[in-house]
């Protein structure tokens, strides 16, 4: 075809859990372009500057980083060397098996991420739990939504978000928090503008500790100290309740626990949390009485929230004290109303979906549940799956550091950068005898540490599924060729499983992996989920084709998805009722004091994404924020002598890196925050993770990488 008449085909952004329909234009060799999918409904055409900037990342340019063939070094003191796929993949199955047969299957881990795709993930879960019989596999979602997710489940029974985008055009408060949606969810916030420019009374209250671009468009920005949103919404509920605002017969009728709920909001007077989060008594009388519509069930209100709430470690209570207004006031399972979390990552959702988790198993069911494993092991024909709790990232890597977990497989994430508490694990991938890494590009923090390093094709070179964060599936279809030698996630993993099972003796591994192709993995996927609470049994490729993105669930003989979950106020416990949590407020981890006395947040720049590995790639996006800087308010760079713009040093417990400082009246004094894009390659050594803390929520193990205590000085 002429670049007059590319070629085209719809697939998905590879970015954010909006999950925007791209239409990929290209000459069946090359990239050439990309524009907005019409007919998606995430999006309707729209895309941001980093989806509309996707060809960019293919140019012939920007792949000089890409990872085009398999390299193994034979010692860590020899250089990594080109190799071919055979012997790359017969010298991992070795080392695994070596270390399997000295150490026990849980001497070895997977650690992958929520940007792969659902087959991929599916493969590498039924690698780990059948075939290898670990649940060492745990994935950076586990930064990113894990807190949602239990959450979701302490509360509601399960791991499904009850709502939909379209909810917005019904809504009459939308209560944001924790989420600057403007810059990290941009075409959600789009729709957001939307539906308030259809609705001029729609309220829009923004909980965040900055003075964000979301928050700059509030009717309500409650500005609240970092990690104090427990205190908010107890008095929240503490002032609906006096005023009679919450709704006694959706409580009885659905719900259960909310006598030790009122007990304990009934200290969260206004005053009270005022004090704790910095805030106003009128501020959150205010908050309290939009929300509620002063009693008028006839209104609605949707919560949509993100990192601000998850990544801390009381993420789970977080959510559930978000949520226990929901369930108090009867707004959840109609429209316009319900708790609504933002995926970060494009299919954090789908992982979740196939178990690709240390604590989950196949279709939403629990490790530690006896009969959901035996589900399984039936599922894939196996007499068991392990019992013994896998480990989740954190204590993954705390693992390698202690020499207990000796060799790894890391696919499509960049821990290196990404994990809290940079020097700790990079320690670890040193200490760990044996580091697979399976990535894209060659050169992310991590490949420096890959014993072997495993060329994988990425966005326009792929198939398969995704699952947005209204729980919405969309196809990612392959444009062109994959470059170099690079290879589908999934075929490597399969082909390393069907290697491994040879090295161990396993006669099943052929019947445990017979795939051909992406659609195989789907079907057995969908599958697993028959009866469950996301059962997809009805949603072929076919379907998703003819009938476009769907909402799960799609069981068999369903004409479409479902948009609302919950409208009959049954939910999926033992009971059939919601379950009220009663939480107190918890500060975070590190406290400001004398020596650390700035109180850091990490958050997302509006053109950039994660470790930038992709859109590091695309001089434009450099545009908006070129450089890494600290935000700091200006009395906090006056009472150090500083100037706007001048290096500093920033240094926390853990480590310290060299920024400039910007000044900006988005934080308070004593609060600074650091955009957690930047990685060694822009710091000459360090990133941002240098200086954040690995201490996690007991249920969720999500770390608290929002906050830490710093000190800043002249460079
Ligand atoms: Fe991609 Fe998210 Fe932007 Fe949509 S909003 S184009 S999914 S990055």
């Amino acid at each position: 075809a002429s670049p007059a008449s590319p070629l085209e085909t719809k697939s998905t952004c590879c970015y954010c859990g909006v999950g925007c329909g791209v239409i990929i234009e290209h000459d069946g060799q090359q990239i050439t372009g990309v524009r907005g999918d019409p007919d998606h409904p995430a999006n309707f055409g729209r895309l941001c500057t980093k989806g509309s900037t996707l060809h960019l990342t293919a140019t012939p340019d920007s792949q000089v980083v890409r990872a085009l063939y398999p390299e193994l070094r034979p010692s860590r003191e020899a250089p990594r060397a080109r190799t071919d796929w055979d012997t790359a993949l017969r010298h991992a199955a070795d080392k695994f098996a070596t270390v399997i047969r000295e150490h026990g299957p849980n001497a070895v881990a997977f650690y992958v991420s929520g940007q792969l795709l659902t087959e991929d993930y599916y493969v590498f879960n039924k690698l780990a739990k059948g075939l290898i019989g670990t649940n060492n596999i745990d994935t950076n979602s586990r930064l990113c939504m894990s807190s949602a997710a239990t959450g979701y489940k302490q509360t509601l029974g399960a791991d499904s978000p009850p709502g939909c985008y379209d909810d917005l055009k019904h809504t009459d408060c939308l209560f944001l928090a924790g989420s600057n949606t403007a810059f990290a969810h941009p075409i959600l916030f789009r729709r957001i503008e939307d539906a308030r420019a259809l609705n001029p009374a729609m309220k829009m209250i923004v909980v965040d500790p900055r003075r964000t671009d979301t928050a700059e468009q509030a009717d309500l920005h409650l500005a609240l100290l970092p990690g104090t949103d427990i205190a908010l919404y107890n008095a929240m509920l503490h002032v609906m309740l006096w005023e009679e605002w919450i709704k006694p017969e959706y409580i009885g009728a659905h719900t259960e626990g909310f006598d030790v709920l009122r007990r304990t909001v009934r200290e969260y007077t206004p005053a009270m949390a005022a004090e704790i989060c910095g805030l106003t008594k009128k501020e959150i009388e205010t908050a309290a009485e939009w929300f509620a519509h002063g009693g008028d069930a006839s209104k609605a209100t949707m919560s949509m929230y993100c990192m601000g709430l998850n990544q801390s470690t009381h993420g789970t209570h977080n959510n559930a004290a978000l949520i226990n207004l929901h369930l108090a006031t009867a707004q959840i399972g109609k429209p316009g109303a319900g708790p609504f979390s933002l995926t970060g990552q494009p299919n954090a959702m789908g992982g979740r979906e196939v178990g690709g988790m240390a604590t989950l198993l196949s279709g939403h069911r629990d490790m530690d549940n006896a009969e959901h494993r035996a589900e399984v092991a039936k599922l894939w024909g196996i007499p068991s799956v392990p019992e013994q709790a896998g480990l989740t990232a954190i204590e993954l890597f705390d693992a390698m550091a202690a020499g207990t977990v000796k060799a790894v497989w890391i696919s499509c994430t960049n821990p290196a950068q990404s994990m809290p508490d940079q020097n700790l694990v990079r320690k670890a991938l040193e200490t760990c005898e044996f580091v697979v890494v399976q990535e894209a590009y060659r050169n992310t923090e991590t490949a420096r540490y890959a014993d072997l390093l495993l060329p994988a094709t990425s966005w326009g070179e792929k198939t398969g599924t995704v699952t947005n964060s209204e729980r919405r599936i969309s196809r990612v279809i392959q444009a062109v060729p994959a470059p170099g030698e690079a290879r589908h996630d999934w075929d490597t993993a399969v082909d390393f499983a069907r290697r491994l099972g040879n090295e161990l003796g396993d006669t099943h591994t052929s019947a445990l992996f017979p795939y051909t192709n992406e659609e195989d993995i789907w079907n057995e996927h969908r599958e697993s989920t028959r009866g469950r609470d996301l059962d997809i049994t009805g949603l072929s490729y076919a379907t998703l084709e003819q009938q476009g993105p769907q909402q799960w669930p799609f069981p068999q003989g369903a004409s479409g998805g479902k948009a609302r979950l919950y409208e009959d106020g049954i939910y999926p416990t033992a009971s059939g009722r919601a379950k009220f949590v009663a939480t107190e407020h918890k500060d975070t981890v590190e406290k400001a004091d004398a020596r650390y006395p700035i109180r850091m947040t990490t958050g997302r720049l509006r053109d950039q994404w994660h470790g930038m590995s992709r859109t590091g790639t695309v001089a434009r996006l450099y545009a908006h924020e070129a450089e890494p800087m600290i935000h700091m308010h200006a009395a906090d760079i006056d009472r150090r002598g500083l100037k706007d713009g001048e290096l500093v040093r920033v240094k926390s417990r853990r480590g310290e890196i060299v920024v400039k400082a910007l000044a900006s009246e988005t934080v308070r004094p004593g609060q600074a925050f650091l955009p957690m894009h930047w990685g060694s390659n822009a710091l000459g050594g360090l990133g941002t993770n240098a200086l954040t803390l690995k201490s996690f929520d007991p249920y969720s193990k999500q770390p608290e990488l929002k906050h830490s205590a710093v000190q800043i000085s002249k460079y």
